[in-house]
């Protein structure tokens, strides 16, 4: 299975100039690479101006970093997966724990969104993950547990072909904290047999699995290799076009 790679920009840069010579930076060292697909996740004013281009030739996806459960209407401030669709956005991560924390997103939210930008034909990268506390207080199967059949209601056998799920420990996000190997090889095997449990051992084995949670060019293949996960979700690190650079790169050994 090709590795997927997908960068989360968050809000970041904040104009358009500084965007665009990451973009380009990144754009250029990669064009060549075929065996990892690789995705960024720009802030929603950036996708057009990045991806729209007739000239643009790059091997690169886009991906937004999250949209609405409804396809218009009355919803200020919002972006529907429509728009995102007609700008040819392939990916869309859904439920990421900034989101879960500060916009107080519910599961019963991240599954309407996943259910809608599926029908648009997106696909989304499901978040999931436990919190120090959580971790500390052996409640990490039962979060994870919850997230997954609540995030994944009414989606059929034939929709969970198109969805990843990036397993991100919260303590892990943007601390230099990163996951063990061992304890991400075991939250990839326990997210698996999750997924077996709803869709089928089949499924289930192709499913995409994610590890986010500070990774650096230091640790990706370690994720990869070792942990038997089938790609990486990376913030701050995909922010820098060398060292975003050297995580796909480590990657084709
Ligand atoms: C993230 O926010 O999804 C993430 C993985 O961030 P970082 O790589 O900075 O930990």
């Amino acid at each position: 299975m090709k590795p997927l790679i997908v960068a989360n920009w968050k809000c970041n840069p904040t104009n358009l100039d500084e965007t665009g010579r990451l973009f380009n930076s990144i754009k250029a060292k990669v064009k060549k690479i075929k065996n990892v697909e690789i995705v960024i996740c720009p802030p929603f004013v950036y996708l057009s101006k990045l991806f729209q281009n007739k000239n643009l030739k790059t091997n690169i996806k886009a991906g937004a970093q999250n949209c609405l459960w409804e396809e218009k209407g009355a919803f200020t401030g919002e972006i529907s997966p429509l728009m995102l669709k007609d700008l040819n956005i392939d990916y869309v991560i859904i439920g990421h724990s900034e989101r879960r924390k500060f916009f107080k997103e519910t599961d019963e939210q991240i599954n309407k969104k996943i259910e809608r930008a599926l029908v648009i034909k997106l696909r989304p990268i499901l978040c999931v993950g436990e919190t120090k506390n959580e971790r500390e207080n052996g409640k990490k199967a039962q979060v994870l547990r919850s997230q997954i059949k609540d995030g994944l209601k009414k989606v059929s056998r034939r929709e969970i072909k198109n969805i990843a799920i990036a397993y991100e420990p919260i303590w892990a996000i943007g601390t230099g904290n990163s996951c063990s190997i061992n304890e991400t090889m075991s939250s990839v095997i326990f997210i698996r047999k999750i997924i077996s449990h709803l869709y089928g051992r089949a499924l289930a084995e192709n499913l995409k699995i994610l590890y986010g949670g500070s990774v650096t060019s230091e640790n990706a293949l370690d994720y990869v290799k070792e942990a038997g996960a089938n790609g990486l979700l990376v913030g701050g690190a995909s922010l820098n076009a060398k060292e975003f650079v050297k995580i796909i790169k480590s990657l084709l050994v």
